[in-house]
């Protein structure tokens, strides 16, 4: 279920250096063709590895001209139909397109805090920088993690050194 960028709509995020698209993309597939060399659409991003799609929607979604699209399973959405959301501050707009030409939307909350309001570190103490390299620091155990099984690598037990 990959994404596919709609060249009439893509506008290569005017030509910045790294578009919307590719900023969002976890797993680093979109990609503007700059002079047109590698699809034939100059300015016009798309997905260079469609099998390693993650199908996350976050281009989907990012996109400012709403020019992603998402091709779903056969047996959910058949050839020819198409699934779009448009986002929102405070909902999203989600446009379902059968092959028929039957357009259907549905519209959901995202969020039950304003935009922009999330304290995501709120009430939790401040992290000690210091304390990350020391033995034992993930694994919780108070003897460097002996007890619990953990002990720091070693080089010679390697199977390729
Ligand atoms: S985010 Fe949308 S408009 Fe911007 S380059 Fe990607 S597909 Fe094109
Ligand atoms: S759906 Fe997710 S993994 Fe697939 S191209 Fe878009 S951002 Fe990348």
């Amino acid at each position: 279920m990959p994404t596919y960028v709609r060249t009439d709509k893509c506008d290569g995020c005017k030509g910045q250096d790294k578009t919307a698209c590719m900023y969002i993309c976890p797993h680093d597939l979109m990609k503007l063709d700059k002079d047109g060399s590698e699809t034939g659409h100059a300015m016009r991003a798309f997905n260079q590895e469609p099998e390693q799609c993650w199908e996350c929607y976050s281009c989907v979604k990012i996109c400012p001209q709403q020019a992603i699209e998402a091709r779903h399973y056969a047996d959910v959405v058949p050839l020819g139909g198409m699934v779009q959301p448009l986002r929102g501050s405070d909902s999203i707009m989600w446009t379902i397109k059968f092959r028929n030409g039957t357009l259907k939307r549905f519209k959901f909350p995202i969020r039950t805090t304003p935009e922009g309001s999330i304290d995501p570190y709120g009430g939790k103490p401040t992290a000690k920088l210091a304390d990350i390299t020391a033995i034992g620091f993930f694994t919780g155990s108070a003897d460097g993690g002996i007890t619990k099984g953990y002990r720091p690598g070693n080089p010679a037990e390697l199977i390729r050194k």
